[in-house]
């Protein structure tokens, strides 16, 4: 058995450049460290994050209590636990917070060091991160959904939408699946160029041009998908990240336009949407409470287009059983500081799985150089990961980390199925 020999945490920073914990966990001669990202569109229901808000010298946004709570608690709680026993460390985790939204001790100081842990096992064990998951062989490559415009809260654009995205359904390798949103993404560029727009980019590598109309961001990734020589819908097609949190007020929504319209006004367009540009996938097209306008919505779309539940599940098992008993969604995006642990994050993950429900691998807007998630996509079968464009460092490190497991995989790599 190799047990813990003691927790080490720090304050690092996140690629908005805010302050974020890491963690390192020591056993034997070996260590393994994990840092905890970030996001800035937020579920109610989210787990919490926990930073120094009296701290003036970071304007609040230190994270020296939760870097302490590491040093000086967890660590002793943590020495001479077995490394592979995540479960048995994670609940002692769990029950040292003892809340429901892990706000005593904060869900970033608890996952950096969960994750830790996960890493350090499959160290020493000397197998890949990837293969110390659920999978244990046949393992898939995931789609990526990847961001190539940004708008909402991570750009400041006007854009109503906060992520349009391209995947390439028709990818036959992690490798093919890079190379074909490349050529978009170069198309694209070359397309914003030629009509004035700015090449900037926003918080997660896609362009954010300053277009605020939805249609018009559509088009010309249409126009990018054709010059690529793609079709559109059929080899690439185009899903979309709504946060809708962020556009309702008094059971209305400003999705389509600054206008706020109804639930099935909202509907109607969504769906002519769909059929005008081929759109495959919508995340969060409503609030994170509005189950019956979500409900009405896959009834509508004869659940033929993915729905994908973010701040509507927070990865969350007990919301995902509400959505699953109301049919509000058919997938699900599994972001681990949602909910705090590896353990909690895979149980969600087993139990959408066997409900039928898609499961896509997600990054934070505010992430880091740590690419924990590009394994646990790999380790659990799931459908797709969304990790951003094929721009900034914490976004590549992700998709530079899937070439190097399907290249570890050789012959037996295999991309999951789309449908
Ligand atoms: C998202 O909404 O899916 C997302 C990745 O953004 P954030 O991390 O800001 O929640
Ligand atoms: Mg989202």
């Amino acid at each position: 058995m190799s047990k813990i020999k003691k927790v080490v945490a720090r304050q690092v920073y996140d690629s908005r450049g805010n302050p974020t914990i890491e963690a390192e966990v020591f056993s034997n001669n070996l260590s393994a460290s994990a840092i905890c990202p970030s996001g800035a569109s937020t579920g109610t229901f989210e787990a919490y994050e926990k930073r120094d808000k009296s701290n003036k010298k970071y304007l609040g946004k230190s994270v020296l209590i939760p870097v302490a709570t590491v040093n000086k608690l967890i660590s002793k709680k943590l020495k001479n636990q077995n490394i592979h026993d995540q479960e048995r460390i994670d609940s002692i985790l769990i029950k040292l917070d003892g809340t429901k939204q892990k706000t005593k001790l904060g869900a970033n100081t608890i996952l950096a060091v969960s994750m830790a842990v996960k890493k350090l096992s499959a160290k020493v064990k000397k197998i890949p991160l990837y293969k110390n998951f659920i999978v244990k062989k046949n393992f898939k490559l995931p789609f990526p959904l990847m961001n190539i415009i940004n708008g909402g809260a991570h750009a400041d654009n006007g854009l109503r939408i906060q992520e349009f995205m391209i995947r390439p359904d028709k990818a036959k390798s992690f490798n093919d699946a890079v190379r074909m949103c490349f050529l978009v993404i170069n198309n694209l560029k070359v397309l914003l160029k030629k009509s004035g727009h700015s090449i900037n980019v926003g918080d997660e590598g896609g362009f954010a041009p300053m277009i605020s109309d939805n249609e018009s961001a559509l088009k010309l990734i249409v126009q990018a998908i054709k010059k690529s020589g793609f079709k559109n819908g059929k080899d690439i097609s185009i899903c979309l990240d709504v946060a809708a949190n962020e556009l309702i007020k008094k059971g209305k929504y400003s999705i389509h336009s600054k206008n706020y319209i109804s639930v099935n006004q909202s509907i109607k367009k969504y769906l002519q949407l769909i059929k005008k540009y081929q759109i495959k996938s919508i995340e969060d097209p409503f609030g994170e409470d509005d189950w019956k306008a979500w409900s009405k919505f896959v009834n509508e779309t004869k659940n033929k287009t993915q729905i994908i539940g973010d701040d509507l599940f927070v990865t969350n098992l007990e919301r995902l059983k509400i959505g699953f008993l109301n049919l509000s969604a058919n997938s699900i995006l599994i972001k681990l500081n949602q909910i705090g642990t590896v353990t909690e994050t895979l149980e969600v993950i087993k139990f959408s799985q066997l409900i039928g429900f898609k499961t896509i691998i997600s990054h934070r807007s505010g992430d880091t150089e740590d690419t924990f998630i590009a394994d646990l996509a790999v380790g659990t079968n799931s459908n797709q990961i969304k990790t951003g464009s094929l721009a900034r460092s914490e976004r590549i490190a992700k998709y530079n980390q899937l070439i190097r497991i399907e290249e570890n995989l050789g012959r037996l790599a295999k991309m999951n199925k789309i449908d």
